[in-house]
């Protein structure tokens, strides 16, 4: 998260064109919807029209596009003629899964593209187009329009791609003759970066954060298992898991009371209801855990159950730890693990 002190700081730099700050932070700016380095020869944004980000993959599941001038995205005058051209691809078609055939039409190998971008961006090129695309889709959550605003606004999008990115996530728009449940989806934000929530009034389906490996998947499921369209706004559930976390965070509460809808076979249910009852400050390892539900000897199959969690912090699998006392591992990344363990010593 970037405090107040530090949005000044780099607004001073991105006045000053300061190089000194290349690589420390990204700033979007949102009347525009793109985002720049900090010495982009563009006319500087108003200050509150700036959001600052420390990396690119940030700034694009914020939902920004980069710049054409500064290539944010691109160490100075050295980004390849393959980067250029496929970056181009992805914002002519932000909706697209690409696949090895998609290369081919392009005339460009799907490996040395991997690599290229991988080097420059730190992410394959397949990793870029889906943080973009689920950037588009982010960013109406966040905004909490509803989709036919959106897509009356789409302004610097093309405008099919826009949809088409929205919809292949979150399912299409409800159709009024068809009966569709509609779940909304709420963006959070929080002391370790933005969470989506995915909620109907009475209960809360999905808390992840919004830069988890597999978020997209794990939407569609939630999607396809319960029939529904998920569309940008709140609900109850919505509302008070936000002021829960809100608390959270603030060192304030250590019981979560939104009502959850668990969704996954009894075995995993049983798990996650016994993870639930790990108080907060202690940890278990995954035999324990096997031990605590009666199978000592279904400990990977209560690891997976761990593993598929949809509630992060709520249903607390970042309470479970290798027997060796090592973090094991945790889908929103191990540096938050440590931090809600660490957070959670001191919780009343
Ligand atoms: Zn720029």
């Amino acid at each position: 998260m970037i405090c107040d002190e530090e949005k000044e700081e780099f607004y001073q730099a991105l006045i000053r064109k300061n190089s000194l700050y290349e690589g420390v932070f990204f700033v979007a700016v949102t009347s525009t919807g793109i985002f720049c380095r900090p010495t982009c020869p563009a006319r500087k944004p108003k200050i509150q029209n700036c959001e600052f980000y420390k990396t690119a993959q940030e700034a694009l599941i914020a939902g920004f596009r980069p710049c054409k001038r500064c290539r944010p995205l691109s160490p100075p005058n050295e980004v390849s003629d393959l980067i250029v051209k496929l970056v181009a691809a992805v914002e002519k078609e932000p909706e697209k899964r690409w696949t090895d055939k998609d290369f081919r039409e392009l005339s460009v190998d799907a490996s040395t593209a991997r690599r290229q971008f991988k080097k420059r961006f730190g992410m394959t090129f397949v990793e870029y187009a889906r943080a973009r695309r689920m950037g588009i889709a982010m960013k109406q959550v966040k905004s909490g329009e509803s989709l036919i605003q959106a897509q009356l606004s789409v302004g610097y999008e093309s405008s099919s791609g826009f949809r088409d990115a929205f919809s292949k996530i979150m399912g299409k728009a409800p159709n009024k003759s068809k009966e569709t449940r509609v779940f909304n989806a709420a963006w959070i934000d929080t002391e370790l970066g933005p969470m989506i929530a995915i909620a109907d009034d009475q209960q809360l389906y999905l808390l992840e954060f919004v830069d988890r490996r597999g978020l997209e998947r794990e939407i569609e499921r939630l999607r396809q298992k319960m029939g529904a369209a998920i569309v940008p706004g709140e609900t109850e559930a919505i509302q008070s898991i936000k002021k829960e976390l809100c608390l959270y965070f603030q060192g304030k509460l250590s019981t979560f009371s939104t009502p959850l809808a668990l969704l996954g076979s009894d075995f995993q249910k049983t798990v996650w209801k016994s993870l639930m009852e790990i108080p907060p400050g202690e940890t278990r390892s995954y035999t324990e855990l096997a031990q605590a539900i009666g199978k000592p000897s279904a400990c990977r199959a209560v690891a997976r159950a761990n593993g598929a969690n949809q509630i992060a912090i709520v249903i607390p699998c970042h309470r479970v730890i290798n027997s060796n006392g090592e973090l094991g591992g945790y889908g929103g990344g191990l540096g938050r693990k440590k931090y809600l363990i660490d957070h959670e010593k001191n919780l009343p």
